[in-house]
């Protein structure tokens, strides 16, 4: 089996590590991951620059290379071109902050499953939905190869990824998983408006950890009261309910 491991925190953090450990109990891992940062960089692809691999020392012995691009670049670059062989499973994570509600079209590790599923590979996004405090990702690195297992062997319907959110408890605190559905995030997103040095003035966007609503069934309740939560997703956005009241719509008389 020969996963490609990918992510939004970039190669050096430690969830990756966690995840790697896991995966190569059971498969041939090829890390292609963010040389940096990449959190909140959404579904963007690098098309007006060049995106560098750099291979870097794995302590297991593993493939491993720092991207210069964005996590969905990773997936895109892995599959497509330095893969010798298709991965039979796309992998991103284990993120430090959880993925849910709305907040899933801002993020860098959802959009790299999502990418996975675009090239028809079977994918899924895990995050740990803790930031502030001590992360422990244990937990998520185990149930990421137990999943990657199950996916395995039962395949995943077409045009659909899962996207793993796991509290940030200790492994026997855990209550079992749930499958849900994507909840509402509430922000408390703000925007400052500095001077540099120069005179010059700049923004600095910033915002509160998302919080969600706790409605049954969806990802937030699953996460809060203990439970992972696995939420099938597509990339159909469209709102079905609403076509029939459109279409009877008058745009300037047209
Ligand atoms: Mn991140």
């Amino acid at each position: 089996m020969r996963i490609l491991v990918t992510n939004d925190d970039g190669i050096h953090s430690e969830g990756l590590d966690f995840l790697i450990d896991e995966l190569k109990k059971i498969a041939d891992v090829t890390v292609i991951a963010p040389d940096r940062e990449r959190s909140a960089t959404g579904h963007s692809l690098t098309f007006f620059k060049p995106v560098r691999l750099v291979k870097i020392d794995d302590k297991n012995g593993g493939e491993m290379f720092a991207c210069s691009g964005t996590p969905t670049d990773c997936v895109f670059i892995g599959i497509l071109n330095h893969m010798k062989t298709r991965p039979d499973l796309v992998i991103s994570g284990i993120n430090r902050g959880g993925n849910m509600g709305d907040d899933i079209t801002y993020s860098g590790t959802v959009s790299a499953a999502v990418e996975g599923l675009i090239q028809g590979v079977p994918s899924f996004a895990i995050s740990v939905a803790e930031y502030d405090a001590d992360v422990r990702y244990d937990y998520a690195a185990f149930f990421a190869r137990m999943l990657a297992q199950a996916i395995l062997e039962n395949g995943l319907p077409e045009n659909t990824l899962l996207n793993v959110n796991v509290p940030n408890l200790a492994p026997e605190e855990i209550k079992g998983w749930m499958i849900t559905k994507q909840g509402h995030s509430v922000y408390g997103q703000h925007v400052e408006k500095r001077t540099d040095p120069r005179g010059v003035e700049y923004y600095w966007l910033s915002g509160d950890t998302p919080r969600g609503k706790i409605e049954e069934g969806t990802d937030f309740a699953a996460v809060k009261n203990g439970y992972v939560s696995i939420t099938p997703l597509q990339l159909d956005l469209t709102n079905h309910d609403i076509i029939e009241e459109l279409k009877k719509w008058h745009i300037n008389g047209l």
